[in-house]
């Protein structure tokens, strides 16, 4: 087997990522093809491109061949000697040539002449051959002419395929141009460590919006001013591209991140002078994505997924700059994962509910569990509910698992009736859940099915807010509470929280984050938040449920303030449902380690 070397590998991808086998391509040449013949004085002229295994006539005069097997390609031969042509006068006494079949047989050629054509980062593509039936001799003039024909169709093809490579608005090279730049940089600076950066300029909503008052013109007029100011700013250090409506790109070398990330600010400061769009100013904003890359093939190719994924850290945390790190892919990489097996996975039993007691604080016995969902992935483990849940919430899946959820808990709730019929159950929606279909009608159906009171359900949702500026919640939540349902705003005091939108939501329970009772009997000013909070939510008539009761003295101070409910490890961790039916029909807790 012959050995293909790292040349002819890259040789061959550089065919295909410069598209040099479009036929639109090839009937572009003819006319130059047509000239050559004429010029030489020969019967077939061929502009050839050689892949992996074959050798293809993108244009020709003179013969019908369209392609032949790299083996017995005499232009093969051309592109692997380092000469500017490769002549042979008879082909026919030419030891590697003369028992070639188009030697020996039809079309019987004889005189071979064929320049390479090298791509801008030198690696021969193909050739332009002249072929005779007599043997022949170039002159040195000849040899000449044929060295700028070569130019001539070298140019011609960069030129034709630079279409298609500019942004129509702004005229600037495009993706398509960076990529295959990127690949001649690879070459050409071979290992040389370059960081390539991409600038957004705009926020995609802000756009939009002014787009609907002010037209696209102005915006997109914007988008161009704002690309010709970059261009100004770098002054030369590196060519810009434009990559997508709102973001730019250039490649940068021999800079520190130090160095790298001045530039970048100093070129923030430049770009947040105001344009103006129709008259209205508008300032450019700038938030910029760093991958650092060695200069080779394969980490060129990766570079433009790579700096998405860190202009998307700078958008999503809001700061003008950040680096690529492999963190952050992995993570989207593991994220992405999660979402594609989740519906699989529904299906082939990897997801289970366990339940946490939750306890009534006067006399320590389990009144109600809250369902929590597992997930044992097959082959990456145990994944957290912390980390599939945000997962599943920026797509339809939310909706699947949660119905999937109802379900299963309202079913477990029914096997329960019999032993322990008092017992309540709280389930999780994300406010997700809430944007599509109706929950609310569905966990009504789901406890008419199963024989189960809906007043022994709760719903825990989030983020109260949210739910207060969206339509189709309200409604929802209203169904719910109708039918009997309770609501419980969860993680309460985690972020923003506060009393003043729950009013108008039909809310009875309020959960206290873990982050406000964690830890109160140490920490005197954490219990007095978390007092004030509880004795405020009780006196405006919500019951009020302590989550993360982690020790003894927490559990005291709870107890003193008049706290309903408490549920945390101290009380009892997540469990089988055996275990929970056990827990809950059983005495009043005592303290200890419970198994999961
Ligand atoms: P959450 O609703 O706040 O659930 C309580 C979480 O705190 C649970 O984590 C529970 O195991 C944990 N926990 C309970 N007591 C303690 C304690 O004393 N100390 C500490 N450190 N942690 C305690 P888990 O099961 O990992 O669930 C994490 C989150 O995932 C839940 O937080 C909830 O937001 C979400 N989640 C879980 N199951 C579902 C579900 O079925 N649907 C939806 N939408 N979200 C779910
Ligand atoms: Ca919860
Ligand atoms: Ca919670």
């Amino acid at each position: 087997m012959p050995l293909i070397d790292s040349y002819e590998l890259e040789r061959v991808a550089m065919v295909n990522a410069l598209d040099v086998l479009d036929p639109d391509l090839g009937a572009s040449l003819d006319p130059i093809t047509r000239l050559a013949a004429f010029t030489f004085g020969v019967p077939v002229v061929m502009v050839t491109i050689v892949d992996a295994d074959s050798q293809r006539f993108i244009s020709k005069v003179g013969t019908e061949l369209t392609r032949t097997d790299r083996r017995v390609s005499i232009c093969a031969h051309a592109i692997e000697t380092g000469d500017e042509i490769l002549e042979v006068p008879d082909l026919s006494k030419d030891r590697r040539f003369a028992d070639n079949p188009m030697v020996t047989g039809e079309p019987f050629m004889r005189f071979y002449a064929g320049a390479a054509l090298r791509s801008p980062s030198g690696h021969a593509l193909g050739t332009i051959c002249l072929i005779g039936y007599e043997p022949r001799h170039l002159t040195a003039d000849e040899r000449r002419k044929l060295v700028t024909l070569v130019q001539v169709v070298m140019t011609h093809i960069e030129l034709k395929l630079s279409v298609g490579r500019r942004e129509a608005i702004s005229g600037m090279s495009n993706r398509q141009q960076f990529q295959a730049d990127l690949l001649t940089l690879a070459e050409r600076r071979r290992g040389a460590e370059l960081h390539a950066v991409l600038v957004d300029v705009m926020d995609l909503q802000s756009a939009n919006e002014a787009g609907q008052v002010l037209g696209m013109a102005p915006m997109e007029s914007l988008i161009r001013q704002a690309g010709q100011r970059l261009v100004t700013l770098l002054d030369g250090a590196a060519k810009v591209y434009h990559l997508s409506s709102t973001r730019f790109a250039f490649v940068l070398g021999g800079r520190t991140a130090g160095g790298l990330n001045e530039l970048l600010m100093r070129l923030r400061e430049g770009l947040r002078e105001p344009l103006s769009a129709a008259g209205v100013p508008m300032s450019p904003l700038f938030h910029a994505g760093v991958v650092p890359f060695h200069a080779d093939a394969t980490e060129a190719g990766d570079v433009v997924r790579k700096a998405l994924i860190a202009v998307h850290a700078a958008l999503s945390q809001g700061i003008p700059i950040a680096w690529y790190t492999r963190d952050r892919d992995d993570q989207l990489t593991r994220a992405y994962r999660l979402a594609a097996d989740a519906e699989a996975g529904l299906l082939d039993g990897e997801f289970h509910l366990l339940y946490q007691p939750r306890v009534r604080l006067s006399d320590l016995r389990v009144r109600g569990v809250e369902a929590l969902l597992r997930w044992d992935h097959p082959e990456l483990g145990a994944v957290s509910p912390d980390e599939f849940i945000p997962v599943f919430e920026k797509t339809a899946l939310m909706a699947v698992v949660s119905r999937w959820v109802m379900e299963h808990a309202i079913a477990q709730l029914g096997q329960w009736q019999a032993a322990a019929p008092q017992l309540q159950l709280s389930l999780n929606l994300s406010p997700r859940d809430f944007d599509n279909g109706s929950p609310a009608e569905e966990l009504l159906a789901l406890c008419a099915e199963h024989g189960v009171d809906p007043g022994r359900v709760e719903v825990e949702v989030t983020e109260g807010e949210w739910i207060s500026n969206h339509r189709h919640a309200l409604p929802q939540l209203r169904t719910m509470q109708g039918g009997g349902v309770r609501i419980a705003i969860d993680d309460f005091g985690s972020g923003y929280s506060n009393f003043g939108y729950l009013t108008e939501l039909p809310i009875s329970v309020i959960k206290l984050d873990r982050s406000l009772v964690s830890g109160i009997a140490l920490a005197p000013t954490a219990a007095l938040k978390a007092e004030a909070v509880i004795r405020l939510a009780r006196r405006l008539g919500y019951s009020t449920v302590a989550e993360g009761v982690e020790n003894l003295g927490d559990l005291r101070l709870l107890q003193e303030w008049g706290c309903d409910e408490g549920q945390g490890y101290l009380l009892a961790r997540p469990m089988t449902p055996e275990l929970a039916l056990q827990l809950a029909t059983g005495a009043a807790l005592e303290f200890g380690p419970h198994p999961e």
